[in-house]
């Protein structure tokens, strides 16, 4: 198994902590990847999600996991099981650092994720707290926060798997 961390990146302008609509760990928010067979390299066609409320059981397994698919080509089995508490908000800071926020973890067995994709379901909020529902999927957001008074919006989104180790420590579990 290995695990990786998704961290998130953009230019935000007047805005701060975005994040899915829920937060990170947003149950219904679904992740699309682009999954590379560990076994042929074969890259799926089209991205898969998986979203943390939707499980199924892992064949000959005791535990179960997100996604649970067949790769196309050699047909071998792979499964990616989401860890949650993991994920923090991109912050004006870090994006203004140019940095990247890890938003969520998944243990991969089988697959290797290639690519995220950025769709609907987002938000963020103004420096004076307005939230924001943002759509990621033009890759582009911009209104006006009334009561700050000014511009705010967001581009250059970038995303990046990472390789992680589990750490335990007074039995907690950070993945860095
Ligand atoms: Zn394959």
């Amino acid at each position: 198994m290995v695990f990786y961390a998704l961290h998130v990146g953009a230019e935000l302008d007047g805005l701060t902590n975005l994040q899915p609509r829920h937060g990170c760990d947003d149950p219904n928010f679904p992740y699309y990847l682009k999954l590379k067979c560990e076994n042929c390299g074969e890259v799926t066609a089209k991205d898969t999600y998986v979203t943390l409320s939707e499980t199924v059981d892992v064949p000959k397994g005791r535990s179960t996991a997100n996604l649970v698919q067949k790769c196309k080509l050699c047909g071998r089995d792979g499964t990616i099981t989401m860890i949650p508490g993991q994920g923090t908000p991109l912050t004006i800071e870090q994006s203004q650092k140019g940095e990247k926020a890890c938003l969520m973890v998944f243990d991969c067995r089988g697959y290797e994720p290639v690519e995220f994709s950025f769709a609907d379901g987002w938000m963020a909020e103004s420096l004076e707290g307005t939230p924001f529902n943002i759509d990621c999927s033009e890759g582009e957001f911009a209104d006006y926060d009334e009561k700050g008074e000014c511009p705010v919006g967001l581009g250059k989104l970038e995303s990046a798997f990472k390789v992680v180790k589990k750490n335990e420590r007074a039995g907690k579990a950070r993945y860095v």
